[in-house]
């Protein structure tokens, strides 16, 4: 007897089964007999019925081990769908889904992440919006993101992000802040680096604390930018 992959034929007559696909969002594969019709238990249609936008039904699934991969693999089709127009298409050899390619390259993924499922998800973001790019480069797997040279890119500009140099803008939603509260500041100083943060603690150990500059320095103390109102935030050229 020839060898025929597990779950590609029919239990009852033995005949090769149809692969159809559905989904909005997601296409997961249905498999039926062309004699018995639908399967009875399709494993692929359970999963859809329950798990197809598991990244979106509640944020605390993210962090439970058993719900990573279906949170990561359906986050990552709703990415496709959103970058490409058009669905992913899950890989159908297997008919059971949780031992198919594309959950096998999830856990691999969140192996590179140690099992942060939330740092994987921004690392498909940063991957389609650094990368890819271009929806004229296709992405045909989920695979595509289990490369170690292309995590460990993401973590190098991650780091590099992170330096804070003297021409960086100041935090969008501080600047915003400060327009809102103190709007007077930008008639008196110029404010939009972290070097004109600066600018401003010396002002005050020049002129005292009574006065706008120094409520806003307060401000960048709270939000943890500056140590304290006293000392300038170190920046690198
Ligand atoms: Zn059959």
């Amino acid at each position: 007897m020839a060898f025929r992959k597990k779950g590609s034929v029919c239990k009852l007559c033995g005949k090769k089964k149809n692969i159809t696909f559905e989904g909005d969002g997601v296409q997961y594969p249905v498999f039926s007999c062309p004699e018995h019709g639908l399967e009875s238990r399709n494993e692929w249609a359970r999963w859809w019925k329950q798990y197809h936008n598991r990244w979106q039904q509640k944020d605390e699934f993210w962090d439970q081990p058993r719900e990573k991969p279906s949170c990561l693999v359906s986050y990552f089709c709703h990415k496709f769908k959103e970058f490409y127009g058009y669905e992913y298409t899950l890989d159908c050899t297997n008919p059971i889904p949780y031992t198919s390619k594309d959950f096998i390259m999830s856990r691999r993924i969140l192996a590179l992440f140690h099992g942060n499922a939330r740092r994987a998800k921004n690392y498909i973001n940063w991957v389609f919006e650094k990368r890819v790019k271009s929806v004229n480069y296709t992405v045909s797997s989920f695979g595509f993101f289990s490369s170690p040279q292309l995590v460990n890119e993401y973590n190098a500009a991650r780091a590099r992000s992170k330096i804070i140099r003297r021409s960086s803008s100041l935090p969008k939603n501080f600047v915003e802040w400060c327009k809102e509260h103190h709007p007077s500041i930008f008639e008196r100083q110029q404010l939009s680096t972290w070097d004109d943060l600066n600018g401003l603690i010396a002002h005050i150990q020049l002129r005292g604390k009574d006065c706008v500059e120094a409520l806003v320095v307060t401000e960048a103390v709270k939000r943890n930018m500056l140590s304290d109102e006293n000392t300038y935030k170190k920046l690198e050229d």
